[in-house]
């Protein structure tokens, strides 16, 4: 224990040694800034009273991404260890660096996103080093699941989606996942391509945090909850209940009274961010979820003399994952997130 009466052992480690209906509550040392401040993970792990399944959450690999921060320690927090089978291991931040400078990427490292980094590199720059750091600690415990947690950027208007991504021979199936997925009531679950050029953010997605852990057999997929730099009281509590859920599917904790009984979404095969070729400000009437038949328009970009309007028309129909709210656009900016193919998909 340091004087804060917090743990500095490693979560492998408690999750071996912790006895039964136990909290621990630490930080896993990675560096320190040149002012001498501790560069660390933060955790919290719950070990039920009887043994059972392992959920990871980790709450956050961007900085700006901060709902499913708030929504975790309140759910752990109010989590009673008696109640609970198995172990929840809760990792606040996989980026401290990024979280501290209110940032999405890794300003110290020139504007890096660790999502593309894991697993890691043990001696290499502090983005890899936080990748490395977290991604041994999973790899050492191997959770049955492990939650990314992400929001919606500050320019966009969404609701909570999931994503997956799956390495060549996985061995865990898609629907191994879409079970836990429902527990958020996600109105699109996204498989998302990690090919360079597939209209993605660009960078290594093959990198990704639950792209590494389902390369190595541990079931894993994002969920993007709520707006970045917000946690509004209802997407914290709506959050929470989606971990118990979760939990609930696991076997880990009882049925939840808000548990979600069937849930219609959308399966997406195929989606790319949609690119403004103009600059000005963009305005767009449509709100996500919507359907944009062929020829329609998503906006408009209009310069700021009022004059010259650049209409974005799709050529084929499109489902509006999320839409541009910052009017504010460059040449290349994204200013919807569309899907191109897509199914219904019902969860029972
Ligand atoms: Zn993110």
């Amino acid at each position: 224990m340091d004087e804060a009466g917090l743990e500095l052992m490693t979560i492998e480690a408690i999750t071996r040694d912790g006895a039964p209906g136990t909290v621990h509550r630490g930080r896993i040392p990675l560096g320190a800034r040149a002012t001498g401040a501790e560069i660390a993970v933060s955790y919290i792990v719950v070990i039920g009273e009887e043994p059972g399944p392992t959920l990871w959450i980790n709450g956050q690999v961007h900085g700006t991404e901060v709902c499913a921060i708030v929504a975790g320690i309140n759910f752990c927090n109010r989590l009673d260890p008696k109640t609970l089978k198995g172990c929840v291991i809760f990792t606040a931040s996989a980026n401290p660096l990024a979280l501290e400078s209110r940032t999405w990427s890794t300003q110290q490292d020139f504007g890096q996103n660790l999502d593309t980094m894991f697993p890691g590199r043990s001696n290499g720059f502090v983005t890899e080093r936080m990748a490395d750091r977290l991604f041994r600690e999973v790899m050492a415990v191997r959770p049955d699941l492990l939650l990314s947690m992400h929001a919606q950027g500050t320019d966009f208007e969404s609701m909570v989606y999931g994503v997956y991504k799956l390495p060549p021979d996985c061995p865990v199936k898609p629907e191994q996942l879409y079970r836990y997925m429902r527990c958020f009531e996600p109105f699109v679950i996204c498989h998302q391509s990690v090919k360079p050029g597939s209209g993605e953010h660009p960078g290594n997605h093959a990198g990704a945090l639950d792209y590494m852990a389902l390369a190595n057999g541990i079931p894993a997929f994002m969920i993007e909850l709520g707006v970045a730099q917000r946690a509004t009281p209802d997407q914290v509590s709506f959050g929470a209940a989606c971990y118990g859920s979760i939990c609930a599917e696991l076997g880990m904790l009882p049925a939840q009274k808000d548990h979600p009984k069937g849930v219609k979404t959308w399966l997406v095969s195929e989606r790319s961010h949609c690119n403004s070729d103009a600059g000005g400000m963009w305005q767009s009437k449509h709100q996500p979820g919507v359907l944009i038949k062929a020829g329609q328009e998503i906006g408009t970009v209009t310069d700021l003399t009022g004059l010259f309007a650049d209409t974005v028309i799709v050529p084929k129909d499109v489902l509006l994952i999320a839409v541009r709210q910052d009017p504010v656009v460059h040449t290349g900016d994204s200013v919807a997130y569309l899907a191109h193919d897509w199914t219904h998909l019902d969860l029972t």
